[in-house]
């Protein structure tokens, strides 16, 4: 597997077939998800490795972890809507080695190695954002999170004033497809930062 195979691999699977504004549900580019997980990998986070994706819509960040080896996912999404749409993806694949729960990240309490996630960027729902980086500390020492690159002096210090450190940060743009009414330009962009995060 090359990080290029990995990103085609990405690049098929369903996503959204009628995306919730209220929910924030963007998938991830595939490029940009295999960037990120061919990283982790490499920093030795993923092989082997019991991993929550929260906020997992359609699944492609667990999906690419487990393609690289990851011992377990444990998919954490509270729409049905996309839980269906993640099955068809990973039964697709043939993937095994998983669980998905169906319920609010808030509710999610076990603890995993690592945690990876694009979670809303809390433009619809408030705080959300915090919401979901306040759970991934709780349940893992190392963690991969994406946010709004506009909100990185707030996300740095929130980071700060944790238990935990940044050790990397990388910054994408972010192609939101016409995947949903409100964007109306073809493919709009926005800068979204991913922050691997570790327990000090
Ligand atoms: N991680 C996926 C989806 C990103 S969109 C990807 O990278 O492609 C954000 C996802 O978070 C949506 O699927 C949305 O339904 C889910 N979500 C929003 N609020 C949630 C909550 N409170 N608990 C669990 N999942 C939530």
């Amino acid at each position: 597997m090359t990080k290029k195979q990995l990103s085609i691999t990405l690049s098929k699977l369903k996503v959204f077939s009628s995306p919730k504004i209220r929910l924030e549900q963007y998938p991830t580019d595939s490029n940009i998800a295999a960037e990120v997980i061919w990283f982790a990998d490499l920093c030795k986070d993923i092989e082997g490795k019991v991993i929550a994706d929260l906020g997992a819509g359609t699944g492609i960040l667990g999906i690419g972890c487990l393609i690289m080896g990851a011992k377990k996912i444990i998919f954490v999404e509270n729409d049905k809507d996309a839980i269906k749409v993640l099955k068809e993806n990973l039964n697709e694949l043939e993937l095994e080695n998983y669980e998905i729960l169906n319920e609010d990240v808030s509710n999610f309490d076990q603890k995993v190695d690592t945690v990876i996630q694009n979670p809303p960027f809390g433009t619809k729902e408030k705080h959300m954002d915090r919401i979901f980086l306040h759970k991934a500390m709780n349940v893992a020492k190392t963690i991969y999170s994406f946010h709004k690159a506009e909100t990185k002096d707030f996300i740095d210090k929130y980071i700060h004033e944790s238990t935990f450190h940044a050790t990397h940060y990388f910054e994408f743009e972010f192609p939101l497809k016409k995947s949903m009414e409100q964007h109306k330009k073809k493919v709009e962009k926005i800068k979204v930062g991913c922050w691997r995060i570790i327990k000090s």
